[in-house]
């Protein structure tokens, strides 16, 4: 299996409720490592670029002002698999069809407030790890 890496967001409704470790320890627990980390308070241009995929969709607005409604912990993930496997460990996006044990089924409050972003591709991976952090800034 491919060492990769990617992109991942603890979002605003788990910083709020200090899941950040908890969160984190699953991804650790499951062999990928955090290589470059850092808690940021994102602008609405930032939001509104990161999620640009998105902009046509009818909850653009709402999702932009919730990633903006206080810090988030961008990070990169290493390991092997490591863009289907964060995925695996995060779960479905809305949390009612998450499996159990996955890190959207037991935090997440909505399919909004869903507690964790990781990115869906190889493509994507390389795009968003980009667009936070410079490659000095990982440490693997
Ligand atoms: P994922 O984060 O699982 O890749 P998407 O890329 O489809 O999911 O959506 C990006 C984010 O937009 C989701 O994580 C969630 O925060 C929000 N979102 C997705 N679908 C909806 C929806 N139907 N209503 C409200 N927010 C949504
Ligand atoms: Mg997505």
């Amino acid at each position: 299996m491919a060492v990769e890496r990617t992109f991942s967001i603890i979002k605003p409704d788990a910083t709020r409720r200090n899941l950040t470790g908890k969160i984190n320890a699953r991804f650790e627990e499951a062999g990928l490592r955090i290589v470059a980390q850092r808690r940021i308070w994102m602008t609405r241009q930032q939001a509104e670029q990161f999620y640009a995929v998105h902009k046509e969709r009818p909850f653009f607005k709402d999702l932009c002002t919730f990633m903006t409604s206080g810090p988030v912990v961008v990070q990169v993930l290493e390991g092997d698999n490591a863009i289907a496997k964060n995925r695996e460990i995060m779960g479905a996006t809305n949390p009612a069809n998450a499996a159990p044990g996955t890190i959207r089924k037991d935090f997440a409050e909505s399919i909004e407030a869903n507690s964790a972003h990781g990115s869906d591709s190889p493509d994507n991976a390389a795009i968003e790890i980009a667009y936070f952090f410079a490659g000095a800034d990982i440490v693997g």
